[in-house]
Formats: C-alpha cells, structure tokens, sequence
C-alpha cells in the first residue's frame, strides 16, 4: 500500500531504447506553434503508437516472455515501476525534511520518478491501443482495477509528498465579501 516501500533500485536489467518518449513533457514542442491544437491531432495517435511499441518490446524482452493475452494488471504495474528508473519527477519520501515542499531550498536524495500525469495518460494512451490490437475492454490489462488504485495511490502521494495539488478546479479563489450595495 505504501509507496515508499518501493524498492529504490530496481532489479529491471532489460535495455529499453526511446523510453524518454514515454514522457510527454517537451515545453518546446507547446510554444513552437499558437495554433497547435487544431493543427495537431495524430500527435497524440503518433505517441500512442510508440507507448504501444515499447510495451509490446518490454514483454518480449520480459522474463520469461510474455504475450500480449498473457497480460495482467500486475505485469502492467511491473511496467510502470520499470519506467520509474526513467522518471525526472523528484518524490520526496516521508522522512525527508522537504516532503511536502513545493520548491525545496537544496538537493536530496530522494528518487526521482515517472509523473503521475505521464503515468495516468500514458495508461490511458495504451489502454486505447490495446483495444485498437483487437483486445476486449474485459481482457484490459490496463483498465485493470488494481492499476486504477495504483494510479490513484501514485497521485495520493506524490501531490503530498511535493505539495502540489491535482484536483482539478477545486481551489477557485474565493470572491472577496462585498458588503451589500444597499439602497442608492
Ligand atoms: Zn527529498
């Protein structure tokens, strides 16, 4: 239950070419154009397709092998704790004195990990994939519950542990009490 019991070095030895791709945070690739959103739209079809290849890669190089209609909610959680050790989102642990700093005054130790938001679209992007390869929404491996309760786990702790919030709008800031206009 804890994500801070995750092992801090994972035993993954398996070569992954182009994991970086995974993360679609490129601040470049949003200023270049004004007009990127409707101009773009196979942008997301083209990252879909190679989130799809390096899962796809990642079983064949699993051991032992696996196959696409062998795969669990558990081989997908495997998964995402193998991108771990390409994440440059810094998760500060419990017991470090900037859990919960949104801006931490110096370095620490603490791991740096996958975002949840590249987490929770890049599961988004390969359950879509899934189903497009000829998979049943019941087979889902990605839509799986378990990896649902992960996802909300990892944006538990990480919107904690870097003190940031992720709810979406739920901090509107409040209208200043205007005393009632009364009469004239
Ligand atoms: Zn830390």
């Amino acid at each position: 239950m804890d994500l801070v019991s995750y092992p801090n070095k994972p035993i993954y030895d398996i070569p992954i070419v182009n994991t970086t791709a995974i993360v679609p945070t490129t601040p470049s690739a949003t200023t270049s154009s004004p007009s990127s959103s409707t101009t773009t739209p196979s942008r997301y079809e083209n990252q879909k397709r190679r989130d799809w290849n390096t899962f796809c890669q990642y079983l064949r190089n699993h051991k032992p092998p696996l196959s696409l209609p062998m795969c669990s909610g558990a081989h997908v959680l495997e998964f995402l704790h193998y991108l771990d050790q390409f994440g440059k989102t810094k998760v500060h642990n419990q017991t470090c004195p900037f859990f919960g700093l949104p801006n931490p005054p110096a370095p620490c130790p603490c791991p740096l990990r996958q975002a949840w938001g590249s987490l929770d679209a890049l599961i988004g992007r390969l359950r879509a994939a899934f189903e497009e390869h000829g998979g049943t929404p019941e087979a889902n491996p990605f839509g799986a519950r378990a990896v649902r309760l992960y996802l909300r786990e990892v944006r538990d702790f990480q919107s904690k542990s870097r003190g940031v919030s992720y709810d979406k709008k739920r901090k509107r800031p409040k209208p200043k009490l205007i005393p009632p206009a009364n009469a004239n």
